[in-house]
């Protein structure tokens, strides 16, 4: 028997929803089914303005378009992320600077940020890293400050909140300017691929619509707000077909379901491990008091680069699939030579030590179980 890292969950309503919107004669993008999930963020998550794109990437790149990047343009985003956060801003001509990680998490160090900011700074980018939040406060006075743009990086953040000083509790998405949610079938709630813009400042409201649709005014022109439909701005075609607003709908129905399942996965993780933190031999993911846990993933800190080699090879021979993440953007060969000559150690560490464990909603306890006694028998037999 084999635990993979990763299986899609499937709601049962899948095919059905596909069904109904192919039925209806329409499975181009923004129809019923991509104002049904339009809706549930409105009226579930009081998102202020959401658009669904084909991934996380996609939306990345329209918020890059939305904040106006022009070549030389900075922009401030953690070296340990996914390549898109990065990519996104490079296409349109920006100068990436990257940050470290926090020393008991992976994500952004905020108290590192301000070294970092030039008079040609525009966006920061906050990456939710695990649906953990990054310290927000810290980022938003920056942000406020020097006149900048945040640009959350939520893909794997949904449902998951930030706790601001002031005791506020605010959705993870709907803080900064712009942010951008995942729905690929590694993440908590899927499409196959897909993704979500969400718009929190009015001002981008207009143009967001417009960039989505191809640069043209259509969907004013749905709305009856004018009566033909053009070229009006640049943009590209980032709506996602009916098809897949259909399969994610039927998704978000179960929201709740799915989360909680995943939580309780996540606990069982922790409440088994928890001996091996105590005896000083794997560190546990940290929850700051600041934020919520959305149960994305479940990872632990190896002591070294061999141990968590080693490892995954003894996991895998018991078909037991676990991975490891990031490689450290700054020393990727794409930004060889580019990176200014930092180190960023913490975001290193992560890249040498940081294991994923499998973690789906079909995951059992006695999964989990066995999965955590084989890391236990594992650590018993190992010495390096
Ligand atoms: C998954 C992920 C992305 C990319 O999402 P896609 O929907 O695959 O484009 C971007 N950033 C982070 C942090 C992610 O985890």
């Amino acid at each position: 028997m084999t635990i993979p890292f990763n299986k899609p969950f499937f709601t049962g309503k899948e095919v059905e929803y596909i069904i109904k919107s192919v039925n209806s004669g329409k499975i181009s993008g923004n129809g019923e089914f991509t104002k049904k999930c339009h809706n549930f963020f409105q009226e579930n998550f009081a998102f202020n303005k959401s658009l669904l794109t084909s991934s996380c990437t996609d939306a990345l790149e329209m918020a890059a378009i939305l904040a106006e990047i022009n070549p030389g343009d900075e922009v401030i985003i953690p070296s340990y992320t996914f390549v898109s956060t990065a990519n996104a801003f490079i296409l349109r001509g920006a100068k990436v600077v990257f940050a470290d990680s926090n020393k008991d998490n992976p994500n952004i160090d905020a108290d590192s940020i301000e070294a970092l900011l030039t008079d040609k700074t525009k966006v920061i980018v906050p990456v939710h890293y695990a649906g953990i939040a990054c310290d927000m406060d810290k980022i938003i006075n920056l942000a406020k400050q020097n006149e900048l743009l945040i640009v959350e990086d939520a893909a794997q953040a949904i449902d998951s909140f930030y706790v601001g000083r002031d005791g506020r509790k605010q959705r993870l998405g709907a803080i900064g300017h712009l942010s951008a949610f995942s729905f690929h079938e590694t993440k908590n709630i899927i499409s196959g691929e897909g993704g979500l813009l969400v718009i929190n400042d009015n001002k981008f409201n207009a143009r967001a619509e417009i960039i989505w649709e191809k640069g043209t005014n259509r969907s004013a022109l749905q709305r009856g707000e004018v009566n033909k439909y053009e070229w009006v701005d640049v943009g590209s075609s980032f709506l996602p077909s009916e098809i897949v607003a259909a399969f994610l709908y039927s998704q978000l129905e179960k929201i709740n379901n799915i989360q909680s399942k995943r939580r309780v996965l996540w606990q069982e993780y922790h409440n088994h491990l928890t001996v091996l933190e105590e005896k000083g031999i794997l560190k546990l993911p940290r929850i700051p008091s600041y934020a919520t846990n959305n149960a994305h993933m479940f990872y632990i800190l190896c002591p070294s680069a061999q141990f968590r080699t080693d490892l995954i090879q003894y996991l895998q021979k018991t078909g037991i699939m676990a991975v490891f993440h990031y490689l450290s953007l700054h020393k990727s060969q794409y930004f060889n030579g580019k990176h200014d000559g930092r180190e960023l150690p913490n975001s290193d560490y992560y890249t040498d030590v940081l294991l994923r464990l499998p973690m789906f909603y079909d995951l059992t306890t006695a999964d989990v179980g066995k999965i955590c006694s084989t890391i236990k028998k594992f650590i018993d037999s190992y010495s390096e």
